[in-house]
């Protein structure tokens, strides 16, 4: 058996990805190793191979945290899954289980957690390390390389509706239709919300109206803030959008009593908001980190039931850097890329 795997390795902040041939990792009593199949690139990895976040990735670096494939190896006290299960490695790779996150159902603030593609090594390789109580079953009915987007711009979204506390008859709107704001549009429909998207680049906003947006702004020709106040107000409001300035937007769309969800991570970290409004019109503001195994089990359910579409497109590893380069400029067919390894040469 072939004892090295070819991965895509940054070695230092802002440095170009490069394709290698290194030694497969095994697993510890506790971990699996997997296969990777499929492995979909978030904004995330480029924020994390640019060192964009205060919080910084470790060095050398495998990224991705959307990463799917076959249980290969299993550690001796591995009893959730078994060697030839699909599944799913997220962001959150680990957490200990015990803390009062943990057990109140916010594992994703655990202090001890792992974090795929930052902490530890993730999903840009053909084989990756997962811990068998944190990666989740991907069900046969979900095609591989739709789950890879699931992992993260499906759980990530699919929480933060639910933080939105969006119901029927609601206007939400949508800031930034990526790979994340893509599945935000179809969450928030399925909370029987009215949707609005919001995106600097046009094509985008067609796609939201295909998958169902009623209203579509774009900032460039648009008065986004005040067409979004002519409708009323939105209820609430997801940003996703990698730019403060759509944060302040979003929360200047709210109606009185709106709920403002924060969710994409722009390396520029700051942003300005009036207190005075805030307190005056009830405001509430709430960040949202990935979602729990539960939240991702629920994502992958309604896919397997047909009610979400994963609209992506597949490419293989050697083209990492010119995709990083194609997601910041939006040159992409679709909202998402997924590296298919399996057309790779990548089986071994
Ligand atoms: P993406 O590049 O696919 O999508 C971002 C979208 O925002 C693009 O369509 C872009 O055109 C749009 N945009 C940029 N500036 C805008 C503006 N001023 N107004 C409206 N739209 C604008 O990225 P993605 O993979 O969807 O990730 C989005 C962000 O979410 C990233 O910062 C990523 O790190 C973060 N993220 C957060 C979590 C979390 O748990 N909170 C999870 C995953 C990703
Ligand atoms: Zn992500
Ligand atoms: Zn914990």
């Amino acid at each position: 058996m072939c004892t090295t795997m070819k991965a895509a390795i940054a070695h230092s902040f802002g440095d170009e990805l490069s394709l290698e041939e290194i030694d497969k990792p095994t697993p510890k009593s506790n971990q699996v190793s997997i296969q990777i199949e499929t492995a979909g690139l978030c904004h995330t990895d480029i924020h994390a191979v640019h060192g964009d976040w205060p919080a910084k990735p470790k060095m050398p670096l495998i990224p991705g945290h959307e990463g799917v494939g076959l249980v290969a190896e299993t550690g001796t006290d591995v009893k959730e899954v078994k060697e030839g299960d699909r599944v799913a490695l997220p962001w959150l790779a680990y957490a200990c289980g015990a803390c009062e996150h943990c057990v109140s159902g916010y594992e994703t603030l655990c202090y001890q957690q792992e974090n795929a593609g930052y902490s530890v090594d993730g999903s840009y390789a053909e084989y990756a390390l997962g811990y068998g109580k944190y990666v989740t079953k991907v069900p046969d009915a979900v095609d591989p390389i739709d789950a890879a987007p699931l992992t993260c711009a499906g759980v990530t979204t699919y929480k933060a509706v639910k933080e939105s506390k969006a119901r029927p008859s609601e206007l939400v709107v949508v800031f930034g239709i990526g790979g994340l704001g893509h599945l935000a549009i179809q969450y928030a429909r399925i909370a029987g919300a009215t949707v609005a998207a919001v995106d600097l680049v046009d094509k985008k906003l067609d796609l939201a109206r295909e998958l169902g947006a009623t209203y579509t702004f774009n900032p460039k020709n648009d008065d986004v803030v005040e067409e979004l106040q002519k409708l009323g107000g939105a209820h609430a409001a997801i940003s996703t959008a990698v730019s403060p300035k759509a944060f302040e937007q979003a929360y200047q769309s709210l109606r009185r009593g709106g709920r403002l969800v924060f969710v994409g991570l722009p390396a520029d970290n700051h942003i300005q908001l009036p207190i005075f409004e805030t307190v005056l019109q009830g405001i509430t503001i709430k960040g949202s980190i990935v979602g729990t195994r539960r939240d991702l089990e629920e994502v992958f359910q309604l896919h397997a039931d047909g009610h979400t579409k994963v609209l992506r497109e597949t490419r293989t590893l050697d083209t990492v850097n010119e995709s990083f380069d194609d997601v910041l400029h939006s040159r992409m067919e679709q909202p998402r890329i997924v590296f298919d390894m399996r057309s790779n040469g990548a089986q071994a």
